[in-house]
């Protein structure tokens, strides 16, 4: 990774879950107390990705649209979740003062340019689907540009790889490959089909440590992913860097702590991991490593 991002924010089940990069100027998710936490270094969201519209993901938009809204921001959300179009509405009559905010609908892997060589790609979860018709739930991959030599150009002098470019473009010369920065799981089940791999930063939900506290088995609730199989999951994906947070409140921190450093060494996950525990607020999520 070229330069660790400065990733802050907070994620408890039920209650409040955003994280912001500040370098970036992107957002993701809004619970409650997001601009509370943040303050003026909120003002640098260009771009607000929301994943769903349960109240514990965006119960802080109307502070955060209020306070920082305007021409210079989006908000994106699942293309199909009729609660997002009722919400600018309500917000262009709340705030009718705070003018120009965009709000867009994403479809399933539907890309974003965020600038800086960068671009969000949106895609569907597992956290609605099945469960309520339309697109309703998504997670975002922010993926890196950069360009390579082309392997059939290693060793050719600089002089000559200039006028290659020169005569013939950049193509010519270089590929575009595509690096993911980060991964932002938001409220799903775990996916296991590679959408992760090889992410620098994975933020992934873990509402549950104990399988019998979750209701995988029942059609009818949305999906949450239970710590277990995250960390398989992850065994398989390497991430650069492992975030876990959307934890359930009727655990505490040592038992979290145990239950994550226990299956870490099982499944020989040994990247760091960062935890963002119930009820706190970090202002550098990476820094901190079980
Ligand atoms: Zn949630």
């Amino acid at each position: 990774m070229s330069g660790r991002p400065t990733l802050r924010g907070a994620s408890t089940a039920l209650f409040s879950t955003w994280y912001m990069v500040e370098q970036w100027g992107v957002m993701f998710d809004c619970g409650d107390g997001a601009s509370a936490a943040l303050m003026h270094k909120a003002r640098k969201v260009r771009h607000l990705f929301l994943s769903h519209a349960d109240r514990d993901h965006v119960a802080g938009l109307l502070a955060y649209q209020q306070l920082y809204g305007g021409p210079g921001l989006t908000i994106h959300y699942p293309k199909d979740s009729g609660s997002f179009p009722a919400l600018a509405d309500f917000c262009r009559r709340f705030d009718p003062w705070i003018e120009g905010t965009r709000w867009r609908g994403l479809d399933d892997g539907e890309r974003v340019d965020i600038g800086r060589g960068l671009s969000v790609v949106a895609r569907e979860n597992s956290h609605i689907r099945g469960v309520r018709p339309g697109l309703k739930s998504l997670s975002y991959f922010v993926e890196r540009s950069v360009r390579k030599l082309r392997p059939a150009l290693r060793g050719m002098p600089g002089a000559e790889i200039a006028a290659l470019r020169a005569a013939r473009g950049e193509d010519a010369v270089t590929v575009e490959r595509r690096g993911l920065a980060l991964a932002y799981s938001a409220d799903t089940g775990v996916l296991t089909d590679g959408r992760y791999d090889g992410a620098d930063v994975l933020i992934h939900e873990a509402t549950f440590i104990d399988r019998d506290d979750s209701s995988e088995g029942d059609p009818a609730r949305f999906r949450h992913s239970v710590l277990e199989d995250v960390l398989a999951m992850a065994a398989a994906a390497r991430p650069g860097h492992l975030v876990l947070g959307h934890f359930s409140g009727r655990y505490d921190a040592a038992r979290i702590e145990g239950a994550v450093r226990e299956g870490c060494a099982r499944h020989g996950l040994e990247g760091p991991v960062s935890l963002v525990l119930p009820g706190t607020v970090s202002h550098d999520i990476l820094a901190r490593t079980l």
